[in-house]
C-alpha cells in the first residue's frame, strides 16, 4: 500500500513537472522576445559624439547629445 501511494506522488510530481514546462513553451510561442532593432545614431552638433536619436537633445540648427551643449551651440 505504501508503495502505491510513493507511485501516485511519483506521477503526481511528474505530471506538474511537464505541464509546468508546457505551460513554459507556450507562453514562449506566445510572447516571444522583440529583437532589438537597430537604432538610429545621431552625432552631437557640438562635440560630435554618437548618441541613439532617442536620447538626443533636438535644437534648432542639429540635435545634441546634452541641453548643455544645446544652450553652448546656440546661445
Ligand atoms: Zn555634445
Amino acid at each position: 500500500m505504501k508503495f502505491l501511494l510513493f507511485l501516485a506522488i511519483v506521477l503526481l510530481v511528474v505530471w506538474l513537472w511537464r505541464s509546468g514546462r508546457r505551460s513554459e513553451q507556450r507562453s514562449d510561442q506566445a510572447a516571444p522576445p522583440a529583437p532589438p532593432g537597430p537604432q538610429e545614431m545621431v552625432r552631437c552638433a557640438h562635440c560630435g559624439v554618437h548618441l541613439p536619436h532617442g536620447d538626443a537633445v533636438v535644437g534648432r540648427i542639429g540635435l545634441y547629445c546634452s541641453s548643455e551643449h544645446r544652450q553652448l551651440a546656440e546661445p
